[in-house]
């Protein structure tokens, strides 16, 4: 649980409905923890507090509404973002650009301002957060944020947590957007979690060139096990002149933009090649503002931002677990799992670059 102005988490013992008609209830094992639980812990993002927030997590489904056929009692999911399902870009298989996607995933209730989750003593609070809040032994998920997925055992579904946001946004975008091909060069700015695992989508593609750019030597070297040909660290190097190095000067076909750093956007967009494109999936303070020239864009270049990797979660979600078993998206070494009690140690971790991804194992 979030209280205003608190800043940090706190386990409470807290009265949960039964699911409704499109709702399920799901034991969680896993959730992840990502940047933006702290910036809506604190106050930062839209969600009313108090709420329970989490947003990337897997578990168990204990009892669904009478409408949701997709998943049953004792099937293993993924809980993801939330989508209405109905709006042009939910029937066309983008729900991540849903018309209601805000609403849906940050009001802390459901459409009609109920919430499933309330007090010991009665007082509604704020639930469904991206149609889950999973930091909770128990959650009563949206039907349309909860995918089945296959895990060995709950050790191993514990680990696929982060799916549901980090590693689809940034594997996404490189995979569903990007899609470079073969002589193609990436390079992905910032390798957090997000840009991480763009590391590892782009190492599924026929690039020739996929180039981390970071400031934290261990994020280096780990982006170079997982799949980038050649890295760089911002802080040491020129990187504009090793991007024309690596490139022969052509320039990058394709960039992701993790950092949410905006001189990081500027960085990425003059290094493109023509006709390339940066993917923007780095979120930095709303109202931020970021420059670019706007003649050197005429030339076929663009800027596109992505939401959650464009992913149509009912097949993408299944199709990254499937690499990841078949060994092939080893994200689980971005892992460190903390225990509940933990969240605020696990939280503080994050936000200080200590640890990829820390899941909170149940
Ligand atoms: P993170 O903080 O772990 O990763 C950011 C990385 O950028 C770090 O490794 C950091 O060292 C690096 N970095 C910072 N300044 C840099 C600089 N000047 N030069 C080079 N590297 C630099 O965060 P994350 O969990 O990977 O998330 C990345 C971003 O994606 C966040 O802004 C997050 O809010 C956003 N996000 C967006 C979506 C979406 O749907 N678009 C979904 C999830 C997260």
């Amino acid at each position: 649980m979030v209280h205003p102005d608190s800043n940090t988490f706190t386990w409470e013992d807290v009265r949960l409905e039964e699911p409704r008609s499109d709702e399920v209830l799901v034991r969680v094992v896993g959730a992840g923890i990502c940047h933006t639980d702290l910036a809506t812990r604190d106050g930062l993002l839209h969600t009313p507090l108090p709420a329970v927030l989490g947003h990337e997590g897997s578990g168990v489904v204990e009892a669904v509404g009478e409408e949701v056929t997709d998943v049953a009692p004792g099937d293993k999911v993924l809980l993801s973002f939330s989508s209405c399902g109905h709006c042009s870009a939910c029937t066309h298989g983008h729900p991540a650009y849903c018309a209601s996607l805000l609403g849906l995933n940050f009001d802390g209730a459901r459409p009609d301002g109920s919430t499933p989750i309330r007090s010991a003593n009665g007082e509604a609070l704020g639930g469904r957060f991206f149609g889950q809040s999973s930091f909770a032994t128990h959650c009563v998920a949206h039907a349309r944020s909860v995918v089945r997925v296959e895990a060995a055992d709950e050790d191993e579904l514990a680990l696929l947590a982060p799916v549901g946001c980090g590693v689809q946004t940034g594997a996404g975008a490189v995979l569903n957007e990007l899609a470079p091909g073969t002589g193609d060069t990436v390079a992905i700015f910032g390798a957090g979690a997000v840009g991480m695992s763009g590391v590892m989508g782009a190492a599924l593609t026929p690039a020739e060139n996929v180039i981390a750019v970071d400031i934290v030597p261990s994020r280096l070297e780990l982006a170079r096990e997982l799949g980038a040909t050649h890295v760089i660290n911002g802080r040491e190097e020129d990187t504009a002149a090793r991007l024309a190095e690596i490139t022969g000067g052509r320039g990058l076909t394709h960039a992701l933009e993790s950092s949410g750093v905006a001189a990081l956007l500027r960085q990425a967009t003059d290094a493109l090649a023509v006709g390339g494109t940066v993917a923007v999936v780095g979120a930095p303070p709303v109202g931020t503002d970021a420059s670019f020239d706007v003649n050197f864009l005429l030339n076929g270049r663009s800027i596109k931002g992505v939401t959650e990797g464009d992913s149509d979660v009912v097949d993408f979600i299944p199709e990254l677990v499937r690499l990841h078993r078949a060994g092939r998206l080893p994200f689980d070494k971005m892992v460190r799992t903390y225990r509940p009690e933990q969240i605020n140690e696990a939280a503080a971790d994050a936000a200080e670059g200590r640890v990829l991804k820390p899941v909170l194992r149940f």
